[in-house]
């Protein structure tokens, strides 16, 4: 398996060889570079990085699910203020890493 990246558009595909075309821009296969040693495991990385914030992202939905089953229930004032404050942050948290993968969607770090 190697790596291999569109010279045109950045895309970037993965396989023994180039494919013939570009999906994204229609490039012939001419156009495609193979990516290796450091730039190819920094493309590692950076889908390592993505997988463990998806992961996260699926933690943190059960969290907001939890807690408002939590804040639903509303037993007292104490067990409310801590599915409301575990509801809140979970949230935000979400919307950091949303944030952060656009960031790194931008820079074209992602393979
Ligand atoms: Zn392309």
């Amino acid at each position: 398996m190697a790596i291999w990246r569109c010279t045109v558009c950045g895309y970037v595909f993965d396989g023994a060889e180039a494919p013939d075309k570009c999906p994204k821009c229609g490039a012939p296969k001419e156009k495609f570079e193979e990516i290796a040693g450091e730039a190819a495991e920094l493309i590692e990385r950076s889908r390592h990085t993505n997988d463990l914030h998806m992961k996260l992202t699926t933690f943190l939905r059960k969290v907001e699910w939890v807690s408002e089953s939590g804040i639903e229930d509303n037993l007292d004032p104490g067990c409310l203020a801590i599915f409301k404050k575990a509801k809140e942050q979970a949230a935000e948290l979400r919307q950091m890493i949303k944030a952060e993968l656009q960031t790194h969607m931008k820079k074209g770090k992602w393979g």
